[in-house]
C-alpha cells in the first residue's frame, strides 16, 4: 500500500482520487464523478484568504460556512491546539471527568450567554446540538409529567441541520425530499420574510402581526398541551440571510408564553459575534430557554459545538436524574480537550482584537455599500443584512416580482463570475440569492473589493 501519510501528490493525482472516492456533502454526485464540475483543492489560508493546490487566492467573503470568523491562519490557536494534543490529547467527560479546557471554555460560554443561562452541554457540529437540544426538550417534559407535549414547531426557510430530527427542522425541499424527511412530530410555520410575503399590500408590522398569528393558529389547531417546543435562528441564514421584520420576535415569545412553549435560539450562526453583538439573542430581545453553538465558538479551528441550558430547564433535568438515574445521553467526543483548547483560544483571540465591535462597524458598512452599488440594479430586489450577514437578491422583474428561474442558475453564474474576479461568496441554496458573511477581521477595503466584485459579476452575467 502507497504511504499517502508522507508523499506529495501531483494536483492531477489528487483529482482523479478525489472523483473517485471522496463522497463530497452537499454535491451534485452524478455532475462530479462525470466531471461536469471541477474541483478545488485548497491548501493554505491567512486571514480573509484562502490559496488552492494551483496557487489562486480568494478573498473568502463567506468564511468557509460562515464559521471562520476570527479568520485563517492564527498561530495561537494552532499553538492552543498543539499544547493540548501533546499534553492530553483525549479524555472523556462521563461521570464527571473534564479538563482544564473544557471546564475553562464552560465558565467563558455562560459568561457571554444571556443572564439565566449556564450550563452548557458540548458536540460536535450544529446538527447534533441541536439533536441533543430536542431530546432536553423531551426529556424535560417528561420529567413534568406532560407526555403529549412533544412536537417542534420550526419555521420555512429555518436551517437546524441535516440529521434525521434536525433535518426534519431544516424548512428547506432540498434537505427532505427523498429522504422521506420531516419526521412527524415536527411542525413549519411562515417564514418571517418580509420581501417574499403572499399579501404584497401588507406592511412590515402587519406581516408581523400576521406570523404570530399563523404560529398561534397552528398552536391551537394541534392542541397547545402536544407543542414542547419553537426553533428558529435570531435572524435567517441559510434559509436566505433575512433579518426579521421588526417586532417579530417580541409578537413571536408572547405566543410562546401564552402557551407555555420552550423556545431554542439556533445560534450556530448568529453566535460569538456575527450581529456586532455577542449574541443574536441580545441583538433581538430573545430570552431563550436553550441556545444552539457551534461555527464561532472556535471559528472552525475543530469541530465543537453546544447547547446552553437556562437555570430554569436546568432544575428540572436535575430533578429528572434525581428520579430516574443518570442522563442517557453523551457522545465519546463530548467536550473533546483539543477542540475545547481551541474554544478557549478563539474566545480570547475575539475579545482581545476586539472582532465583535470590529464584525458590528465593518459589517455595516459592506452593508451600506452593497446597498448603494446594488440596490437600484433592474435585477436586485432587495439588498439586505444584519452585522457581519449580508444578502442580495437577484429577481428576473423588480416591477412585478417575476423571480427567475431555478434552472436557470442565476445566482450560481454570478458567484462564478464573482470567484474569477477573486472573491468567493455563496449562491443560497433556495432562491437567487447571494450571500456573504466575512470573516471579522475584515476591512473596509475589503468590504469594498467584494462589493466591486459583485457589481461586475451581476453586470457580467444580467447585464
Ligand atoms: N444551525 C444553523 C443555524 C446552521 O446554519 C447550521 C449549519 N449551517 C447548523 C445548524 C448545522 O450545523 P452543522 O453543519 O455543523 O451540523
Amino acid at each position: 500500500m502507497e504511504n499517502v501519510m508522507t508523499e506529495q501528490f501531483a494536483n492531477d493525482q489528487l483529482t482523479q482520487w478525489d472523483h473517485d472516492h471522496f463522497f463530497h456533502p452537499s454535491t451534485h454526485l452524478g455532475q462530479f464523478a462525470r466531471r461536469e464540475m471541477g474541483n478545488r483543492i485548497i491548501q493554505s489560508a491567512k486571514g480573509v484568504h484562502i490559496t488552492d493546490r494551483e496557487g489562486r487566492r480568494s478573498l473568502d467573503a463567506f468564511a468557509g460556512l460562515y464559521c471562520v470568523n476570527i479568520g485563517y491562519g492564527h498561530p495561537e490557536i494552532a499553538e492552543a491546539i498543539a499544547k493540548q494534543a501533546h499534553e492530553l490529547a483525549y479524555y472523556h467527560a462521563y461521570v464527571g471527568h473534564g479538563t482544564e479546557a473544557s471546564i475553562t471554555l464552560s465558565r467563558m460560554i455562560a459568561e457571554r450567554a444571556p443572564e439565566g443561562m449556564n450550563h452548557v452541554y458540548y458536540g460536535l457540529s450544529g446538527s447534533d446540538a441541536n439533536e441533543t437540544n430536542v431530546k432536553l426538550v423531551w426529556y424535560y417534559n417528561n420529567v413534568l409529567g406532560r407526555p403529549e407535549k412533544k412536537k417542534i414547531i420550526s419555521r420555512w426557510r429555518g436551517y437546524h441541520g441535516s440529521g434525521l430530527v434536525t433535518g426534519s427542522l431544516t424548512g428547506l425541499d432540498l434537505f427532505h425530499k427523498k429522504f422521506d424527511l420531516p419526521l412527524p412530530q415536527i411542525l413549519h410555520t411562515e417564514a418571517p420574510y418580509f420581501y417574499r410575503r403572499a399579501d404584497r399590500d401588507m406592511d412590515e408590522a402587519a406581516f408581523t402581526a400576521h406570523c404570530a398569528a399563523k404560529l398561534e393558529e397552528m398552536i391551537l389547531h394541534e392542541g397547545p398541551d402536544t407543542i414542547a417546543a419553537f426553533i428558529g435562528e435570531p435572524m435567517l441564514g441559510t434559509g436566505g440571510i433575512v433579518p426579521p421584520p421588526a417586532g417579530y420576535w417580541d409578537a413571536i415569545q408572547t405566543v410562546l408564553r401564552k402557551y407555555d412553549i420552550l423556545l431554542i435560539a439556533d445560534e450556530v450562526v448568529t453566535g460569538f459575534g456575527r450581529l456586532g453583538t455577542m449574541m443574536g439573542s441580545d441583538h433581538y430581545g430573545l430570552k431563550p430557554d436553550l441556545i444552539t453553538i457551534a461555527k464561532g465558538l472556535t471559528s472552525a479551528y475543530a469541530p465543537l459545538s453546544g447547547s446552553i441550558v437556562s437555570d430554569r430547564m436546568w432544575e428540572v433535568l436535575e430533578k429528572g436524574t434525581d428520579e430516574f438515574g443518570p442522563f442517557g445521553h453523551g457522545w465519546t467526543y463530548s467536550a473533546h480537550p483539543i477542540c475545547a483548547a481551541a474554544g478557549v483560544a478563539n474566545l480570547k483571540l475575539l475579545d482581545e482584537q476586539n472582532l465583535v465591535a470590529n464584525a458590528g462597524s465593518v459589517g455595516a458598512y459592506l452593508n451600506e455599500t452593497m446597498a448603494a452599488a446594488m440596490g437600484s440594479h433592474t435585477h436586485v430586489g432587495e439588498v439586505r443584512g444584519t452585522g457581519m450577514l449580508c444578502a442580495v437578491e437577484l429577481i428576473k422583474d423588480r416591477d412585478d416580482r417575476v423571480f427567475f428561474d431555478p434552472a436557470d442558475k442565476v445566482a450560481p453564474r454570478v458567484v462564478a463570475a464573482m470567484l474569477e474576479r477573486g472573491v468567493i461568496a455563496r449562491a443560497m441554496p433556495q432562491g437567487d440569492i447571494l450571500g456573504f458573511a466575512p470573516p471579522f477581521p475584515l476591512t473596509r477595503a475589503q468590504a469594498d473589493e467584494i462589493v466591486t466584485a459583485t457589481k461586475d459579476a451581476v453586470a457580467q452575467v444580467l447585464g
